[in-house]
């Protein structure tokens, strides 16, 4: 079976006739291909059988740190065949995966953590989870940004955002609170607001986004009904297995 993402029907699952991998034209297996086919689908199911295939854009990721792209590419995709549902076309997601599937391929090596982590924040925003970095995600007011750079900025998972000092100190029904620092805080508002292009320019420490996608894994886990354990998907193993292959 096969998982496709397409622009106006959403996620489709496809069975192959025949061989079991869709090859490229030297013969190698194709993981990361924007593609043209043809498949039967019965009525308004999202499984069907795939017939003709044909690649039209192919990411092989072979400039430098091709490791950390595909690692990067794969972790990408990964987080987004958890998070996509059946029969829910998402156009502005496509794009934006195609965008980075593209400047994964192109990007200087350095670019890619900044790339990933805008990618993955604007990805689960459109997807309706974005973290509510504005406002109290409890009693709504504007949250005070900290004056010291170590300070911490304290986020509810179950609430979705920050937590105001005071709802912080009132502990409304015992509210569990998770901190970040005040930098990683304005990192993440920040590349949020950011087109990828802007993103990819923004130097993002492995540490910081470390911590941003463990952030947003618990985030996803409490609200996301088709969020899957993550066993299969180890985020942070697949992290450091960029990382080895950056050398940083
Ligand atoms: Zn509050």
């Amino acid at each position: 079976m096969l998982g496709i993402f397409t622009p106006d029907r959403g996620r489709l699952t496809l069975s192959i006739k025949g061989s079991r991998r869709i090859n490229g034209r030297r013969g190698r297996p194709l993981r990361f291909a924007r593609l043209e086919f043809s498949c039967y689908i019965k009525d308004q199911s999202s499984v069907g059988h795939l017939n003709d295939v044909d690649p039209v854009e192919v990411f092989m990721f072979e400039k430098d740190g091709q490791l950390g792209r595909l690692t990067f590419a794969s972790a990408a995709l990964e987080l987004l065949a958890n998070l996509l549902t059946d029969n829910d076309p998402q156009p502005a997601c496509y794009q934006i995966t195609l965008s980075f599937l593209r400047m994964t391929n192109s990007v200087e090596k350095k670019r890619l953590p900044g790339l990933f982590a805008g990618y993955i924040l604007r990805l689960v925003s459109l997807l309706g989870y974005r973290p509510n970095l504005v406002g109290c995600a409890v009693c709504g007011k504007a949250i005070e940004e900290p004056e010291k750079p170590d300070a911490s900025v304290m986020l509810s998972i179950e609430h979705g955002g920050v937590v105001c000092a005071h709802c912080r100190q009132s502990d409304l029904n015992g509210i569990k609170l998770v901190g970040i620092s005040a930098s990683v805080f304005r990192l993440a508002d920040r590349l949020l607001k950011s087109s990828l292009e802007e993103a990819s320019q923004t130097i993002v420490s492995v540490n910081d986004l470390h911590i941003l996608v463990d952030l947003l894994t618990a985030l996803l886990k409490y609200h996301s009904g088709s969020m899957k354990n993550l066993k299969s998907f180890d985020f942070l193993d697949k992290l450091a297995r960029a990382v080895k292959a950056y050398g940083v």
